[in-house]
């Protein structure tokens, strides 16, 4: 067991990607590649297609973002009017084209294809398990353990894979596309969000629903927790892979990974973050002259700071926006040097002011840390950060990077150190019941708590203690 807890804490592989699909739309393979240009935000490592004209399956893939692997020629090779995309992100070792989906399974039975957002916390057994069977595996990604699962089961296409699913422990969004049929599936945790649209005499489901209205489509519903849509021609077949569910949406799909004009569960994600500032402000109130978010996951939350406190908003921080996520970047000098390349602080608007500082979390504290200083060069007088969410104290098994448990800075320093640690002349950070509050009450708290609601992290957590 001791050796299991070091394997989950040690930084394996992790997925925090987007997945797109189209079903009997003309052209689906150039609607995928809008849809994941939206969703570009959830991974920029690699991106791949695959589309079917009923016939046979043809993919293309590629590391980088979704405008580096795709142009209008490699599109062109992709006919049909069903598609499936996926942009990837992950962590140092879990590179690689071979991990970039979608995963083309060939079999006698039929081609089918994979793309997956997500972590399968059961994968390591699963793999040992599949591979005593003599399955071979193409790549290090948990994704491919689901194809080696379905071919092993029995019956049609849809009966194997619901037969498969419940193997699965963790969490995850499928999108899985044969010829004929397109398989939309959700964990049984509600993790990942995954949402259905529609689009013409058609469908699309993404990640996110702020795809949808790039590519003109409706907003229909969000998956529920274990449920499987079978989309066909004529009709789409809804099933549930086990009745055993729970809503446990990712808190920090809200607080930092989705899109603001994205819904999850019935709840705007700007809104949700606008929320959580109020709170923020009214749990942790200071004297300032001006608000500031940083940009961009964090501008609403500062916008409700601003609401509650009565403190003016201002824009302190520029965005380049021609540069990456800081943490893509494989280690702590590279991510210090993104971080520096990415921002830039208004002299002209903060010089001579008490800034209170508004951003979403705090990782391992170095963009906190080196964004105070901007600040403080640029003449403020006092930075006040306020973090609107708690601090995280636990590593995610469920495929969101908020890294190892030796890097998270929360597990060793308390608020006031870690205050002290960044350059802040205070640091409050929102608290669980106020993330409930702003949140709701259906969402995974576990990084924020060390309460994982899955059986299998209660107990690592609790022989860890
Ligand atoms: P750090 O510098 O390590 O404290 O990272 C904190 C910053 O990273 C915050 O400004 C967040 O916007 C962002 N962030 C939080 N969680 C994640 C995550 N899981 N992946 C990438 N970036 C994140
Ligand atoms: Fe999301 Fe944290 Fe739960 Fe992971 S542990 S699913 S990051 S809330």
């Amino acid at each position: 067991m001791i050796k299991e807890i070091e394997y989950f804490l040690s930084g394996k592989i992790n997925e925090e990607c987007g997945v797109f699909g189209v079903f009997n739309v003309e052209d689906a393979a150039q609607l995928t590649y809008y849809g994941l240009h939206s969703l570009q935000h959830r991974g920029q490592e690699g991106a791949g297609i695959a589309s079917s004209d009923g016939e046979s399956i043809i993919r293309e893939k590629g590391e980088g973002l979704v405008t580096e692997v795709f142009n209008t020629e490699r599109i062109a090779k992709l006919p049909g009017n069903m598609s499936i995309g996926h942009v990837r992100y992950s962590t140092t070792g879990g590179g690689g084209i071979e991990n970039v989906q979608p995963i083309l399974v060939r079999s006698h039975t039929g081609d089918f294809v994979i793309a997956h957002n997500g972590n399968i916390v059961n994968a390591k057994e699963l793999k040992m398990q599949l591979e005593a069977m003599g399955s071979i595996f193409h790549t290090t990604s948990d994704s491919e353990i689901i194809g080696h699962l379905i071919q092993r089961e029995v019956g049609d296409f849809h009966e194997k894979i619901l037969k498969a699913l419940p193997k699965l422990e963790g969490a995850f969004s499928f999108l899985i596309m044969n010829n004929e049929n397109l398989f939309v599936i959700r964990d049984k945790n509600g993790f990942r969000p995954l949402s259905m649209g529609k689009l013409e005499d058609g469908y699309v489901f993404s990640s996110e629903s702020s795809a949808f209205e790039i590519v003109g489509a409706d907003y229909i519903r969000g998956l529920k927790p274990g449920e499987v849509l079978k989309v066909s021609k004529d009709e789409i077949e809804s099933f549930q892979y086990t009745d055993c569910t729970q809503d446990k949406m990712c808190s920090m799909e809200y607080i930092y990974f989705s899109r603001p004009d994205s819904s999850i569960n019935g709840l705007n994600v700007h809104t949700s973050r606008r929320n959580c500032g109020a709170i923020l402000a009214k749990e942790s109130p200071v004297e300032a002259d001006i608000v500031i978010g940083v940009p961009d996951s964090s501008l609403s939350s500062a916008m409700g700071y601003s609401d509650f406190s009565g403190i003016p908003y201002e824009m302190g921080l520029v965005k380049n926006r021609y540069v990456g996520r800081t943490f893509i970047k494989p280690n702590q000098h590279q991510r210090e040097r993104g971080v520096k390349m990415k921002l830039s602080a208004m002299e002209a608007v903060v010089k001579d002011k008490r800034v209170v500082l508004v951003d979403d979390s705090i990782v391992r504290g170095t963009t906190s840390k080196h964004i105070i200083k901007l600040l403080k060069d640029a003449g403020a007088k006092e930075v006040h950060m306020r973090i609107a969410s708690s601090p995280i104290i636990s590593p995610c098994f469920y495929g969101v990077d908020t890294s190892t448990y030796n890097e998270l800075i929360s597990t060793r320093l308390s608020p006031k150190e870690l205050g002290e640690y960044i350059g802040a002349d205070s640091l409050a950070f929102l608290s669980n019941d106020g993330m409930i509050e702003g949140l709701g009450k259906n969402i995974c708290l576990a990084c924020f708590t060390g309460k994982y609601p899955t059986s299998m992290f209660s107990l690592l957590e609790n022989l860890k203690k």
